[in-house]
């Protein structure tokens, strides 16, 4: 395939940094192409790019010392096909405005994570997830896959052509190319209601109470502070499959108030807690669209453990709570299903993540992730990969099994490594 002699469109001088302002995306240039054959042009004539989402990873996972690239001014192209319930849709749409047309056209989307502002393409790169028992992570509803490759040519792959590779493609932290559109599954439309139950009693956050009540509804999350209980569940409940619960529940009572997960922050930037029905895309985020998600002073932190081993994970961090709490805003407990996807932190693992939203303090939460990393040693955790955490690299490699088949892929795909960056090559190898 020849490359489009298209322009490479326009660059600025500098990425700037992410949504919470604690990376540094790299000198740049940041380029902002508004058509495929202009982002084909660019990427074929760059000696280095990668790809840039809505900037709201924690980790280095965008961040590089060659040039970027923002999908932002490229067309979103939402092409959905309601027979097949599928959506064909840009890599840089945020999920919350696809999931809005979707429910225009009697569709939604089966998960969503807690917050709807991050592209699909950003977030199926780093395995981005919701809650709940039975729900993989987002990237597992992408059916084909779109890119352009080092030479500037457009690749499309499909879960059913290419089964051979297509687990190593979606999830692939940015490494193989730059992804222009996505075609993801859909389920028909349906309703949620979403209730907070609060202050919970210390016996509740054993290992079988906490896996009990992470199954209470299509998709849970228990917030807390390390300090032996659980302060917050956020209950999302499939209307017609999910019975309503009860005003006391595994000892905490329902919220006669809304409330936001971060002590301080104002609830009306949350979705509804009513208990009222409504479309699952007002329900399944905890955050509103139209609302400055959470608190943008924070830096987050999340490990992936076998579910089973939820309870024995919690009880080893917990005697680091009086040195956690001080940098912490709120910690939050979901679980995601297994799946197959080669770099997932969920690969062939029913999931329960042990999440940190911390303060803005990089040097004192550096220096604290160490302890907790080695206290959840023993569960083989998975780091989300964007966020923050200091497992070594050679750890981090150990958990992945089908990482040779990954760096064979990106072998073949990106041989001249176009679209590497330090923490890409520090991590998966150069
Ligand atoms: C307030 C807040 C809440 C969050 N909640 C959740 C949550 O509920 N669950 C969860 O799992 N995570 C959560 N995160 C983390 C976040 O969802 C992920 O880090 C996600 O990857 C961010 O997507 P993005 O579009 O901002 O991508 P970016 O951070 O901009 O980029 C992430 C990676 O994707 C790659 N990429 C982006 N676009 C493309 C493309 N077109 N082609 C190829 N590669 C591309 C980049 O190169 C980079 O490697 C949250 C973050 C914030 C700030």
């Amino acid at each position: 395939m020849t490359i489009t002699p298209a322009s490479p469109g326009p660059a600025l001088s500098r990425p700037g940094r992410s949504w919470s302002g604690t990376v540094d995306y790299g000198p740049g240039p940041l380029h902002v192409p508004s058509s495929v054959d202009q982002l084909r042009a660019l990427v074929g004539s760059s000696a280095r790019i990668r790809a840039l989402g809505t900037r709201h990873s924690f980790s280095t996972v965008a961040a590089s010392d060659a040039a970027l690239v923002s999908l932002a001014d490229l067309p979103p192209d939402l092409e959905f096909d309601t027979a097949a319930r599928t959506v064909r849709v840009g890599a840089g749409v945020r999920y919350g405005e696809l999931a809005v047309a979707a429910a225009e056209v009697g569709l939604a989307l089966a998960n969503m994570g807690s917050l709807p502002h991050i592209s699909v393409g950003g977030a199926s790169a780093t395995g981005t997830h919701g809650s709940g028992d039975r729900l993989r992570s987002l990237a597992n509803s992408v059916r084909a896959i779109e890119l352009v490759t080092a030479t500037g040519d457009l690749l499309t792959l499909d879960r059913e052509q290419d089964p051979e590779i297509f687990g190593g493609v979606v999830l692939s932290l940015g490494a193989l190319g730059v992804v222009t559109h996505l075609t993801l599954d859909l389920v028909p439309a349906f309703a949620m209601r979403q209730s907070v139950h609060l202050d919970f009693p210390a016996e509740a956050m054993n290992g079988a109470d906490l896996l009990g009540m992470l199954a209470g509804g299509y998709s849970v999350s228990l917030f807390h502070h390390w300090d032996g209980h659980v302060a917050q569940a956020w209950v999302k409940q499939a209307v017609g499959s999910d019975e309503p619960l009860p005003e006391e529940w595994f000892g905490g009572r329902r919220a006669v108030a809304a409330v936001h997960p971060l002590p301080g922050m104002p609830a009306d930037f949350c979705t509804d807690q009513t208990g009222q029905e409504g479309p699952s895309h007002e329900r399944l985020p905890h955050f509103r669209l139209e609302f400055t998600p959470s608190n943008g002073e924070e830096i987050q932190s999340e490990y992936f453990v076998a579910r089973e081993h939820l309870g024995e994970a919690v009880a080893a961090v917990m005697p680091l709570g009086e040195r956690i709490r001080p940098l912490l805003h709120a910690s939050e407990i979901r679980t995601v299903a297994a799946d197959e996807l080669w770099l997932s932190p969920a690969y062939q693992r029913d999931s329960a993540c042990v999440h940190f939203t911390w303060k803005q303090l990089p040097a004192e939460v550096d220096a604290l992730l160490p302890e907790i990393e080695e206290r959840l040693a023993p569960f083989a955790p998975r780091p989300h990969w964007g966020k923050v955490f200091t497992t070594a690299p050679e750890t981090v490699r150990a958990q992945y099994p089908r990482l040779p088949e990954f760096l064979a892929l990106r072998d073949r795909l990106d041989p001249g490594r176009k679209f590497t960056n330090a923490y890409v090559d520090r991590l998966l190898g150069e």
